[in-house]
């Protein structure tokens, strides 16, 4: 449900408000006004930010936005009217801005101004420059190109859009959805919203008053979304997906008179380190933080540092907490992990042999100490600092076991 809500927001909503502006009487008569300042204050803004924040990929996006919101306006403003160069540019713009809004989404944030960044520029700009001079040179085929039909069909061909246009946001809308589905970050959501944003521009195919404000719509979601993904990038730890340690201090401050803490640490991590590696302890420390994700009676985790986690639970005593984490306790000491074996064939075998399966499993077993807010300790710090003296208690005494 909380994934759900944020794919929403706040692209979905900012899609379906500017869908009311421009569809309102209201709405639409303020528009030439709006549109007057909105895309000088929005783009550049997003530019900016995206600069600031070194977000190459966005900076690149919010660019090809402006550069196809100007060429709209300066050769289709009196579309469909506007000839075969008209229908030439629109069907350009609709394949260039959707697939490379997609490949923008995908690739790894490289920089601006460096080697990478202004390779991407070197390829933005050829392919404005290839559609241009293709169409000057040979007009006839550039068209039969842009409008080519794989399929004969009457429905799609009612969109007003050409099925190589089509395809390209078919394409850009799948590549985007499986980044979403593996990464389910803001960028990922802020760039699915954008293709919608553009989608509705182009089969709207109004390109003066509504095409600019959905343009400079799609720069805020863009905005938004730099804004979004920098703070997931300070709060979230990228291993194991928990809130990290600032998120931890900035919700110590957020809670109320009652609730408890606990402390939560790893046994002989370092062991299984030197024993296995760092990568499968990474995975080990994966599947401990997902165990505790999915821990009852509302607790939240958040990965404190190293092999380290705290758990807030809000509104319960230490009494009503303890249940909860000797349950997590208990389901992570029986869920075990299995260390793949180092001799693995690089085919699947027709018959499995004894020689290529070394895989082990392993226990992996946690320590806990727990405190609740009480007379003595006022302060969730204080909470804190008594949840971590019982963790210590907890492995003196031998360890796997909760501690208050
Ligand atoms: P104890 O039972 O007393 O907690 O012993 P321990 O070995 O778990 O504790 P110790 O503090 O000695 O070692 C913690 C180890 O965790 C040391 C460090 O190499 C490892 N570690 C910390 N962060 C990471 C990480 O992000 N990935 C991996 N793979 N290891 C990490
Ligand atoms: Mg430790
Ligand atoms: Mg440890």
């Amino acid at each position: 449900m909380k994934r759900l809500i944020s794919f929403f927001m706040p692209g979905g909503i900012l899609v379906f408000a500017s869908l009311l502006i421009v569809h309102t009487d209201v709405g639409y008569a303020y528009l030439p006004s709006v549109v007057d300042i909105y895309p000088y204050i929005v783009l550049p803004a997003a530019g900016l930010i995206g600069w600031r924040f070194n977000r190459g990929s966005l900076v690149f996006a919010v660019a090809l936005l402006a550069i196809t919101d100007r060429t709209c306006v300066y050769f289709l403003s009196d579309f469909p009217f506007a000839g075969a160069l008209g229908r030439g540019v629109f069907l350009a713009a609709g394949i260039v801005l959707p697939v490379n809004l997609a490949l923008l989404c995908c690739m790894k944030e490289r920089g601006i101004f460096t080697s990478h960044g202004i390779l991407r520029i070197g390829l933005l700009s050829f392919q404005g420059i290839f559609m241009a001079l293709f169409m000057k040179i040979s007009p006839e085929r550039a068209l039969f190109c842009l409008e080519y039909r794989f399929i004969d069909s009457d429905i799609l061909a009612g969109t007003g859009l050409s099925q190589p246009v089509l395809a390209a946001f078919v394409f850009a809308f799948a590549v985007v959805m499986l980044r979403f589905i593996r990464n389910q970050g803001a960028k990922e959501s802020g760039f699915f919203w954008v293709l919608v944003m553009c989608l509705i521009c182009l089969l709207e195919a109004e390109f003066k008053t509504s095409s600019v404000f959905y343009f400079s719509t799609a720069g805020l979601i863009l905005c938004v979304s730099i804004i979004e993904s920098s703070y997931a990038m300070a709060f979230r730890d990228e291993l194991t997906g928990l809130p990290a340690r600032r998120a931890l201090k900035d919700d110590m401050l957020k809670l109320g008179s009652r609730y408890s803490l606990a402390m939560l640490d790893i046994d002989h991590f370092k062991k299984f380190n030197d024993r296995h590696g760092h990568d499968v302890g990474d995975q080990v420390l994966r599947m401990v933080a997902s165990r505790l994700s999915n821990v009852s009676g509302g607790g939240r985790a958040y990965r404190y540092g190293g092999e380290e986690f705290t758990l807030i639970f809000p509104g319960k005593y230490a009494q009503e907490a303890a249940h909860h984490l000797e349950e997590l306790r208990k389901d992570i000491e029986s869920s075990g992990f299995v260390v793949r074996g180092k001799i693995r064939p690089v085919r699947k075998p027709k018959k499995p042999s004894k020689n290529t399966r070394s895989d082990s499993r392993v226990s992996v077993t946690v320590s806990i100490g727990m405190a609740g807010r009480d007379e003595f300790n006022p302060r969730s710090q204080d909470v804190l600092k008594a949840a971590d003296k019982a963790l210590y208690k907890a492995k003196k005494a031998g360890r796997n076991q909760l501690c208050t």
